[in-house]
């Protein structure tokens, strides 16, 4: 693809990412999931080309937005990130026919702003529940909630055992004080 000239500077082009890829980058970069873990010096995943500040600093940007109270405050910091990467839409010739892409002027806000439109993507499609942080005690990772249900409140099958297994012991705890 040839790159494409967009007023001043050399236009990146960008493209929305899958959902599941953006909620790998904020568990594992971003801070606050590894805080609440208790994980703050587990080894950053290398590679895919990106430098280390780049996906931690989209993570820590994008995490808000799934840990946000209501759809307004969602839509606003996606407004936000989509405002601040100045993020907009070409067509671009890709082998002779035209394409529509996204682009940003500053090579260091592709992976925020292709973060920001699927986002952006996914607000218009399925709306604002299905955004979440894991309900674990101990756990602030994010999730997209794909089931037919649309009632998942955990990151993942081990958190929801953990919390299972807790709320079993509590329980019981429960029944043995009440002998
Ligand atoms: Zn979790």
């Amino acid at each position: 693809m040839e790159p494409v000239r967009y007023g001043v500077g050399v236009a990146v082009t960008v493209r929305a990412m899958a959902p599941a890829t953006l909620v790998e980058i904020v568990n594992e970069w971003g801070t606050v999931p590894r805080e609440v873990a208790g994980e703050r010096d587990r080894p950053y995943p290398s590679g895919r080309g990106l430098d280390d500040d780049a996906p931690r600093r989209v993570a820590d940007r994008v995490h808000p937005i799934f840990a946000s109270a209501t759809a307004a405050e969602a839509a606003e910091l996606v407004n936000v990130l989509l405002t601040e990467t100045a993020v907009v839409p070409l067509v671009v010739l890709a082998d002779g026919r035209p394409e529509a892409l996204w682009a940003v002027d500053r090579p260091g806000d592709a992976l925020l702003a292709s973060a920001a439109l699927t986002l952006r993507d996914h607000l218009d499609r399925h709306g604002f529940t299905r955004l979440g942080t894991c309900a674990g005690s101990r756990c602030a990772d994010v999730y997209i909630d794909t089931s037919p249900t649309r009632d998942r409140r955990y990151c993942s099958t081990t958190c929801q055992n953990r919390a299972r297994a807790a709320a079993f012991r509590r329980r019981h705890a429960g029944s043995r004080r009440s002998v």
